[in-house]
């Protein structure tokens, strides 16, 4: 039922959660939860505070996990005290970079210019962007994704992922129908780049991962609060998986 084409990717937000502790019991879960061929059906990506990066990494080195962070600065380096710019996630071993989160553009005041800002430096960078956009607004949800579209994607990206993460969906518990989502996917698709890889994130956790694993066009997975109990972000990766067939 999944899209073959391109890889499925399972993303982990811990927001700004975790400890060293952590970093060790999440490690030590996966490892034994998922066996090592499990990261090589689909992209498993972790995107811990920037702080955790190095010491997560280095314990599932022996696995084929991939690493994000949750933003970056566009510029190279600069006076911009408490920033990180792409380059460096990249020298730190990063593929991806999480960027317009909608927490960054409600307490930050990011707009869809900085934003795109941020992902052309992280594609020059060698990282590949994972771009959130989703409607504040039911009643105006494409219209705001249009300009979303419209306004925080590079053009001609080589590879690039979407997030469609729903505001009201993050945190709430309340996901939209397969109906919907396959439709704002769509919708998403035809006013990007075609080889843009969707993916869904708000709300999802062990209990629902199956069913929106299944949605046509959906090519992941964006994971907030789940992701930081190492048990149910172990169990959403082996569901995925077992999507897979
Ligand atoms: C998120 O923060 O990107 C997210 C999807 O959160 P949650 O899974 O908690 O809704």
């Amino acid at each position: 039922l999944i899209d073959k084409q391109s890889k499925y990717t399972v993303v982990a937000n811990w927001k700004m959660h975790g400890s060293f502790d952590m970093c060790d019991s999440f490690a030590n879960k996966l490892s034994t939860v998922c066996n090592s061929d499990s990261f090589t059906k689909i992209e498993t990506v972790i995107a811990p505070p920037f702080l955790y990066l190095d010491s997560i990494g280095k314990k599932l080195a022996h696995l084929s996990i991939k690493f994000a962070g949750q933003d970056c600065h566009f510029a190279k380096s600069g006076a911009y005290t408490s920033d990180i710019s792409a380059d460096m996630l990249a020298e730190l071993g990063c593929k991806y970079v999480i960027l317009g989160h909608c927490e960054r553009r409600k307490h930050y005041g990011e707009t869809n210019k900085t934003i795109c800002k941020k992902a052309e430096s992280a594609i020059l960078a060698g990282l590949v962007p994972i771009i959130c956009i989703g409607e504040k607004c039911i009643k105006r949800a494409f219209e705001e994704l249009k300009e979303q579209c419209k306004s925080c994607i590079p053009k001609n990206a080589e590879k690039i992922i979407i997030a469609y993460e729903p505001v009201y969906a993050i945190g709430t518990g309340i996901v939209p129908s397969q109906g919907e989502i396959k439709k704002a996917a769509e919708f998403i698709k035809s006013n990007v780049n075609q080889n843009a890889q969707v993916i869904y994130g708000g709300s999802v956790n062990e209990g629902n991962c199956k069913q929106i694993a299944q949605i046509n066009g959906i090519q992941g997975l964006l994971v907030g609060s789940a992701s930081i109990k190492p048990q149910s972000f172990s169990k959403i990766v082996t569901e995925v998986i077992e999507s897979l067939g």
